[in-house]
């Protein structure tokens, strides 16, 4: 592992804490503020475990402001607008990242540790993208006209928007996740006030700067970086909101589906996930090894889909295992800004500790087959970790770390396969390999997943639908699935 500090890196980095200085504000209901009660939250740098800047906070006056201001946008904000200039609107929003791009990626990486080679080709893009896609949508969403109830009667739905929505995301890909929360609320005409996560707030506080400036009705957006047990909890069980989309773990996410139900609004949950990557002994074993290491390690591991259990068939399971640790070891772990860093470190102390227990669950309970690294000693690094020969029951295949862990089962049949690919407590995603048509569909078929990849990993598209079943939560995000969380039909029978 290497890490080359260039002169360059330096400048990028001192780019991106100049922005993340500059003034970032809340944005309540369309308007760019400071927090009422001077509330703050510190910004740390991953790649040193410095803290680089101080960023408003929102405190619950802050959350109580922005309901309102969204309440009155319910009839007085997207109300005024027609469906073509809120899909002009969004049009807007996307040119103005994209004018913005290179701002955003430094903000990003400087935030999360990510590659900024990353931040700068995947999470930037994909937040444009995103409000392009969903800008195609204001105009395509309609009721239908059922023939019902004779000749004297006009029976018809009407997709109305469900009132005010608040959206609650993580950490992993800050600005794309901010992008979409938004641009559905935008898609279906409902407000939204959207609370990023504490540990990460400063790209969307940047995306926040450019809504501001796309002059959109007042009230229709809020971005509310805030903490979950004060601003989040506030937002969920606040009387003036109406439905919750909530990105997170598993046990806030259940907590979170039980207010929810209390009070009767509903809720769309994308959960954790521990998704098995199998590789049948027919597969192309070169593609499938570079495919494992990419759908772990990708973001440090920190991805709700990340291929975290590797079922591999006895025939080429050491084969397998001895390429993948090759490579795991090979990788340039570094910081976000340095040239060449292909790994960075995760998102915050915390999440290291974390990862670090799993690592020592890992050594009690199985084989680790890699070594510890080099890692630079500040920041919050950890290495690429591959752990085999463990028992079904160890903590390191039945939980999700979250970070660069690559447990390493072993399998002999389809439906040994089956068992233990479905065995676990989670749901979102998982891939399948082999060169059988006949095998790779039957097994797709067979697992418990929101999304199955078939000889391939970690596939994504904004058109796509997205979410779990199990415990990895209910409801989709992105595509045309996840308008219906955001809009009701109304039924009208018209007696001519
Ligand atoms: P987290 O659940 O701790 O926090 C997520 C968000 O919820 C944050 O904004 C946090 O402030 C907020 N929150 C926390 N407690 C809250 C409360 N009581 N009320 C309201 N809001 C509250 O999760 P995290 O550590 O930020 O993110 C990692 C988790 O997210 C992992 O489990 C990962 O799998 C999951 N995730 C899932 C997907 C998916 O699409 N399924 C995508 C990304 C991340």
């Amino acid at each position: 592992m290497t890490m080359t500090e260039t002169s360059t890196s330096a400048d990028l980095r001192a780019t991106a804490i100049e922005l993340a200085g500059d003034g970032l504000q809340l944005l309540v209901g369309g308007r760019l503020v400071d927090s009422i009660e001077g509330a703050t939250l510190p910004v740390f740098d991953p790649s040193t475990g410095e803290e680089v800047a101080s960023v408003p906070r929102a405190a619950l006056s802050d959350v109580d402001a922005a309901v309102t201001a969204a309440r009155a946008a319910v009839k007085n904000g997207w109300g005024r607008l027609n469906a073509k200039d809120r899909e002009a609107a969004m049009r807007r929003i996307a040119a103005l990242l994209d004018r913005d791009r290179e701002q955003l990626a430094l903000l990003e990486a400087l935030d999360t540790g990510k590659p900024i080679a990353m931040s700068r080709a995947v999470d930037v893009p994909l937040a444009i993208d995103t409000f392009d896609y969903y800008s195609g949508w204001p105009t395509k969403l309609f009721g239908d006209t059922i023939p019902s109830g004779g000749p004297d009667m006009h029976v018809y739905t009407r997709l109305e928007p469900v009132g005010v929505t608040t959206q609650i995301i993580p950490w992993n890909f800050p600005i794309f996740d901010a992008a979409g929360r938004i641009a559905m609320g935008m898609a279906a005409g409902t407000p939204v006030i959207l609370k990023p996560a504490e540990v990460t707030p400063l790209s969307a506080m940047y995306l926040a700067r450019l809504v501001a400036e796309a002059d959109l009705p007042e009230g229709v957006v809020s971005i509310l970086p805030g903490y979950g047990h004060d601003a989040g909890q506030r937002l969920v069980e606040h009387p003036g909101i109406d439905a919750v989309g909530f990105t997170g773990s598993t046990s806030v996410g259940r907590k979170l589906a039980a207010t929810a139900g209390s009070l009767l609004k509903p809720i769309s949950l994308e959960l954790g996930g521990k998704s098995p990557n199998v590789l049948f002994a027919d597969c192309d074993v070169e593609a499938a090894i570079e495919s494992a290491v990419s759908g772990i390690y990708l973001n440090a591991g920190q991805v709700c889909s990340a291929g975290s259990r590797l079922l591999v068939q006895d025939d080429i399971y050491d084969e397998v295992v001895t390429a993948l640790a090759a490579k795991a070891d090979g990788m340039r772990v570094g910081r976000a800004f340095d040239d060449g860093t292909e790994m960075g470190p995760v998102v915050s102390a915390a999440q290291l500790q974390k990862v670090q227990e799993y690592v020592g669950y890992g050594h009690e309970d199985g084989r680790v087959l890699t070594s510890s690294g080099d890692l630079p000693t500040d920041g919050y690094f950890a290495a690429p970790t591959i752990v085999a020969d463990l028992p079904r029951d160890s903590r390191v295949i039945t939980e999700e770390i979250f970070g660069p862990v690559l447990a390493v089962e072993r399998f002999s049949t389809f439906d040994d396969a089956v068992e233990l690919a479905n065995g676990g407590a989670y749901g979102l995603a998982s891939a399948v390999w082999s060169e059988n048509g006949r095998t790779a569909t039957r097994f797709a078929h067979a697992l418990e997943a929101g999304t199955v990849w078939v000889n391939c990993f970690h596939q994504y598209d904004i058109a796509v639908p997205w979410g779990g079943v199990k415990a990895s939560g209910f409801g989709r995000e992105r595509g045309k699935e996840s308008l219906g969380h955001l809009t009701t039909p109304k039924v009208v029978w018209n007696a001519l």
